[in-house]
């Protein structure tokens, strides 16, 4: 008879965010950026560095809690070469994810990176992995959103620890409750 089934070991996932435009795109990039915190992201790093930006995200971890972080990233080939881990590009011209899914479902890190307007064309050779997620063309919010809800399923609450405040699922209208404030003696 098989045993209980085992829970699954969730690997530690980083963004890496290369050709972001500091002052044309903020939108996209903040919504990339709180895509990959809300679906069980550890960090994201921001090539080129967006002080501005790093601070609204830090803002809302803050309020909704975990310790997801926006780290400046001066130079993005050096965080590739040496993250120990999958390295993974999602591109529209890689390979199919589900076709490499149990590989990053296996791995204990893995590093995403995800383009902007223009690719470097190294990280085709520089990356471990070429993925796509479907060969056409469409945005890094959705593909990434897509890569870390099959990869790591949904985040646990305890992942967003320490939250101010934490919404109930309500049917209709909105439920948001605060954190009781700590108890002095
Ligand atoms: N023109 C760019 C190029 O040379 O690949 C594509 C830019 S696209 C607007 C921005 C990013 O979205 C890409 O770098 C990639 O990370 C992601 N992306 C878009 N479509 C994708 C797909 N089908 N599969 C995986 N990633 C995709």
């Amino acid at each position: 008879m098989p045993g209980p089934a085992r829970k699954r070991r969730r690997p530690y996932v980083a963004v890496l965010r290369v050709g972001h435009r500091p002052g044309r795109d903020p939108r996209l990039t903040t919504h990339l950026a709180l895509t990959a915190r809300a679906l069980g992201a550890h960090r994201l790093y921001l090539h080129p560095p967006d002080p501005e930006l790093a601070g609204r995200v830090a803002a809302v971890a803050r309020r909704w809690g975990g310790r997801f972080e926006v780290v400046a990233a001066p130079a993005w080939g050096g965080i590739v070469r040496e993250f120990a881990g999958l390295r993974v590009h999602l591109t529209m011209y890689g390979e199919p994810l589900v076709r490499v899914l149990p590989r990053l479902r296996e791995a204990r890190r893995v590093l995403v990176v995800v383009g902007g307007a223009k690719v470097p064309p190294d990280l085709f050779q520089t990356a471990d992995l070429n993925v796509s997620v479907g060969s056409q063309p469409h945005s890094e919010v959705a593909a990434l959103a897509v890569l870390l809800d099959r990869v790591l399923g949904a985040p646990p609450a305890s992942y967003f620890r320490g939250a101010r405040q934490r919404i109930v699922p309500a049917r209709r209208g909105k439920h948001v409750v605060a954190r009781p404030a700590a108890r002095s003696r």
